[in-house]
């Protein structure tokens, strides 16, 4: 867990890749899909190697929203199937779990409802007043 995750939630700007970065990945990548393991939908280990010359998108592997940096160690020239599989997979669970974790933390929730809860079982709330009752007796 990065440790200035609980400020990106607020100062949340997006941090894209130089070019300068982008052509030093797609150098290091050897025109071949750089994305290994389980994290990419790969067995461990496993890398995608699948030609960038199809398409190439340029992946945050620590997510840029949960605080990863646009540097060339946390770049990886993936093919789309892969960053896509990620990106829905992984990094926007994991930047929505962050925020809920930020919003409980600093108490910021739901409104409350309207009505009151219903209580039941318990021995002091009369959930009995509707039912019409002979008194005559
Ligand atoms: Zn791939």
């Amino acid at each position: 867990m990065n440790l200035s995750s609980h400020t990106t939630a607020l100062t949340y700007r997006r941090k894209e890749f130089s070019k300068a970065v982008k052509r030093e990945a797609l150098l290091r990548s050897g025109g071949l899909c750089e994305a290994v393991g389980p994290l990419y939908g790969l067995e461990p280990g496993q890398r995608c190697n699948v030609k960038l010359s199809y398409g190439v998108h340029f992946d945050h592997v620590n997510a840029d929203s949960n605080g990863g940096e646009p540097t060339l160690e946390n770049c990886a020239a993936t093919c789309p199937h892969c960053n896509m599989f990620k990106a829905h997979k992984h990094d926007t669970p994991r930047a929505a779990k962050v925020k809920r974790q930020y919003d409980k933390h600093n108490g910021i929730v739901r409104p409350k409802g309207k009505w009151p809860k219903r209580k039941f079982n318990q021995p002091w709330v009369d959930n009995t007043r509707y039912i019409e009752r002979d008194y005559d007796t």
